[in-house]
């Protein structure tokens, strides 16, 4: 059979990604990308640094590839690399092997470390790519920790094949910029000093932002949602770059994240009490609540209870103030939620507070818990995601997914991915509120609990509509395979 022919070569380089370290939605979008890429001809590497944390399964499993020493540093002095390869599914992924930067974290540890781990990192993935004589089409870069790599490429690459590379990065998140001292980013990073300056890699007096610089250096910027990228142009989401998104705006694009339907499949997820599919999904979702009530000790009811689930990181981008606002309403009597996640101790001791107040109907399942969240989307009626910002935002895709109806707030990608309910035309997916204010999430709130105890037959065509709704990778693959072959031309 003749193979196919290659439409394009891509690089991904990131922090994270899933099974092998994930954090959040940066992992499962480096994991499902590339594998919808390569069903579009793609040839896809995707380079990662060999944290500790790695589980010794996957870590047993790598070849390796070869190793030579790198100079870094203003003093130029030299550091070990080493490749280390796995195959999976027809994606290749080179891990950066150095002990003295990856033997600790989880896999962050704090700025001041960091900065120096994510310098090495991005000049070693252009460096192992050179050493592999793989010369992609486009090196696709994420978030801060990979934003130096643009600028490497135009200037200590600029001698080797790979500059015929272009690089695209994206913005998951602009809350985390890898912002330090000059001094801190000069001396690790090794760059010369006319990159220091206001146009690049300079933010204010003794401030310099890894971000910063690789949006100003990279031929092609995305985030991933259309609604986030016009957000962040402005001061009130622009996390202080807005006037410098603005200026390079006319390199950007958004595009909305999809998920893995082979991961987040209702019909074949082992992990799951009673799996299901959109013909069965009213009386299996039925025996995914009783299990999950069994599993975390809530109480048990003859069906005229709500449940409510969310699933997140427990920090202030996530809209939890409000929820924590409001908890004493929405504990009715008719209600139960359930809360799976970890982060700021403030709202961990606000969900266990109201663990203890309302026992029975509240868990607060303050923990980081992959199967616990799978049963979470198959077993709740309503899910929260009420974020002060949400780049893309995967779990409401997640829960629509899974038949769950989202009640979010309308902003960056939840915006884009789920459509009001309107009672006129009986279209949309979800209940959404625009004012970040604790009654305005009320009121989205409650007016989803009327249709559930009101008109049910209304809810479970919904519910219907939800799981049939194409939140795949498919489209988006598509999206950036046109950008990809924009820059290529
Ligand atoms: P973010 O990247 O801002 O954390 P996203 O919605 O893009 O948010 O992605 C979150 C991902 O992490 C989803 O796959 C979600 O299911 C998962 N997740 C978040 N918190 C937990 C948790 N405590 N346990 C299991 N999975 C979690």
């Amino acid at each position: 059979m003749k193979k196919q022919e290659t439409v394009c070569k891509v690089a991904f380089v990131g922090s994270e990604c899933y099974p092998f370290v994930k954090t959040g939605g940066l992992g499962d979008v480096m994991y499902a990308l590339p594998r919808a890429l390569i069903r579009e001809g793609c040839e896809c590497r995707v380079i990662l640094p060999l944290y500790a944390c790695i589980k010794d399964q996957y870590k047993q499993k790598m070849q390796y590839k070869g190793s030579f020493m790198m100079d870094l540093t203003l003093e130029g002095r030299t550091f070990y690399v080493g490749i280390m390869e796995l195959e999976m599914d027809g994606v290749i992924y080179d891990f950066i092997d150095n002990r003295e930067f990856f033997d600790w974290g989880n896999p962050y540890t704090g700025l001041w470390e960091d900065i120096p781990k994510y310098c090495y990192f991005s000049k070693a993935s252009l460096a192992a790519l050179n050493y592999l004589e793989w010369i992609p089409d486009v090196i696709h870069c994420h978030d801060w920790q990979a934003a130096l790599v643009p600028l490497y490429l135009k200037t200590k690459f600029w001698n080797c094949d790979l500059k015929k590379s272009k690089s695209m990065l994206t913005i998951h998140n602009l809350r985390f910029q890898g912002i330090c001292g000059i001094q801190h980013l000069k001396y690790w990073s090794g760059l010369s000093d006319g990159l220091f300056d206001y146009p690049v890699l300079k933010q204010a007096d003794d401030e310099a932002n890894m971000f910063k610089g690789g949006l100003a250096y990279a031929d092609a910027i995305t985030t991933v949602s259309a609604t986030y990228a016009k957000e962040i142009q402005t001061p009130e989401y622009g996390e202080r770059l807005d006037a410098h998104l603005r200026y390079h705006s006319t390199r950007m694009k958004g595009i909305v994240n999809g998920i893995d339907t082979d991961i987040w499949n209702s019909s074949t997820d082992k992990l799951l009490a009673a799996p299901y599919d959109v013909t069965d999904v009213l009386e299996k979702k039925w025996e995914n609540k009783e299990a999950l009530r069994e599993q975390l000790g809530l109480s048990r009811d003859d069906g005229s209870k709500i449940m409510i689930g969310l699933v997140s990181r427990l920090t202030d981008q996530k809209g939890l103030d409000l929820v924590d606002a409001i908890m004493p309403e929405i504990m009715d009597g008719r209600t139960q939620v359930i809360v799976l996640g970890t982060g700021d101790p403030r709202y961990e001791n606000a969900f266990r507070y109201y663990e203890e107040k309302y026992p029975g109907d509240v868990c607060a399942y303050i923990s980081y818990n992959e199967g616990l969240a799978h049963r979470i989307y198959a077993g709740t009626d309503a899910f929260l995601v009420p974020s002060l910002f949400e780049p893309c935002g995967l779990t409401q895709l997640i829960a629509m997914r899974y038949g769950t109806i989202p009640i979010v707030r309308e902003t960056g990608g939840l915006k884009d991915t789920v459509l009001p309910y309107d009672e006129e035309t009986q279209e949309g997916n979800g209940f959404t509120f625009v004012t970040y204010k604790p009654d305005q999430l009320l009121k989205a709130v409650d007016s989803a609990k009327d249709l559930f105890f009101g008109d049910r037959q209304k809810w479970d065509a919904m519910v219907k509509r939800d799981m049939m709704k194409d939140v795949s990778w498919e489209q988006s693959a598509k999206q950036y395979l046109e950008f990809y072959k924009e820059l290529m031309a």
